[in-house]
């Protein structure tokens, strides 16, 4: 929803579309049945249906009230190249699923998909609408955003964190949770973590360079090469299990 307040202003309130055919079809509510609504940015209101037409849904809306539900203390970027195929759609609807609060498409040089600004942009509303259907499944306060495809150097320029974990095959690689641990020892606190995944020809040396000189730090997901997807939402779970969330 994209105004709760005005919807708990008006009280009697017809559902849009979307959410109206959701109630009445999907769910196959009645008159009477208690929802929830949401607007995706962390406000809530329940409602009650007062009918369930074909034509029409309505609902008697309360007064929104903020929530956290569902949201961890550190919010995470994931920067991650885009995998063939279909298992993007199924990074998006799992990354929301774990708690991601923001994607970051990465255009890099060894990327197999190589989305131009046009086509990301017919896209977008299709993959915004597996994230938003996602993040009303798991019963999160907020839908995470997906931003557009960037290279990783603009990426690390446009969408700044307080730490970046970058997985990388290779030889000196650190842990997860020893990385953060580290970091943790340092001082610095992490209230934005950016989490890197390359494509499925890896990410080349002079990428991984950029990151790792604004201060990344290179992680392995252990001794097996995982899928780009497995990887990102490995690396997610990992770094939020280290920092206890
Ligand atoms: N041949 C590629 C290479 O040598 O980098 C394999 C790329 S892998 C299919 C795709 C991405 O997943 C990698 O760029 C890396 O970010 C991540 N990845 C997969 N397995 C990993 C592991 N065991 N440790 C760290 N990162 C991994």
């Amino acid at each position: 929803f994209d105004d709760l307040n005005d919807a708990a202003r008006r009280e009697r309130f017809a559902l849009p579309e979307a959410a109206a055919h959701y109630v009445r079809t999907v769910l196959r509510l009645l008159p009477g049945a208690h929802i929830e609504l949401f607007d995706g940015s962390g406000r809530l209101a329940r409602a009650t249906l007062i009918a369930c037409a074909p034509d029409e849904v309505i609902a008697e809306v309360e007064s929104p009230r903020v929530s956290e539900r569902g949201e961890s203390s550190v919010q995470w970027v994931l920067f991650q190249a885009i995998p063939k195929g279909d298992r993007w759609e199924w990074l998006l609807e799992k990354a929301t699923e774990l708690g991601v609060d923001a994607i970051v498409p990465l255009t890099t040089r060894r990327g197999v998909v190589q989305l131009s600004e046009d086509r990301f942009e017919k896209k977008r509303a299709r993959w915004e609408k597996i994230i938003a259907g996602a993040a009303r499944q798991c019963r999160r306060a907020k839908i995470p955003a997906l931003h557009a495809p960037l290279t990783p150097a603009r990426a690390l320029s446009d969408h700044p964190c307080d730490t970046h974990l970058v997985a990388h095959l290779g030889e000196g690689m650190m842990a997860v949770h020893r990385a953060l641990d580290q970091q943790a020892s340092e001082g610095d606190a992490i209230a934005r973590a950016g989490l890197w995944v390359g494509p499925e020809g890896g990410f080349e040396e002079a990428e991984v360079d950029a990151i790792l000189n604004a201060g990344g730090r290179p992680i392995t997901l252990g001794p097996r090469v995982l899928r780009a997807e497995t990887a990102g939402l490995t690396l997610l779970t990992l770094a939020q299990n280290a920092l206890g969330e």
